[in-house]
């Protein structure tokens, strides 16, 4: 499934039924994380994912922890000034080798 048949359907659950039409799943939650950070969502979409962390604090603390590891990698695209002392080098690899660009 890719993620742009996942977001139509999402889209047409929530144009559907009600809010219970809308749920997600935590893997839908995991799959959509990335366009949510990029701001690619439209506001419906945006509530239906704030709503899942409201219920599911689990995936609160999966979306913290995968901001801030965006964030440290965006320090290290900066010049690495705000990088904490104790990311391990193979992390900053990691993320130096995954960035798009
Ligand atoms: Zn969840």
């Amino acid at each position: 499934m890719t993620k742009q048949s996942w977001l139509e359907r999402l889209r047409a659950r929530l144009s559907g039924r009600g809010s219970e039409a809308a749920a997600l799943s935590c893997r839908e939650f995991v799959d959509f994380l990335m366009q949510y950070l990029d701001r690619e969502l439209s506001d419906a979409e945006r509530r239906v994912f704030e709503q899942h962390m409201e219920d599911c604090p689990p995936c609160k603390v999966y979306l913290d922890s995968y901001e801030d590891t965006v964030k440290m990698g965006q320090a290290v695209c900066r010049g690495g000034d705000e990088l904490p002392d104790d990311v391990p080098e193979d992390l900053v690899q990691a993320i130096l080798a995954a960035r798009p660009r």
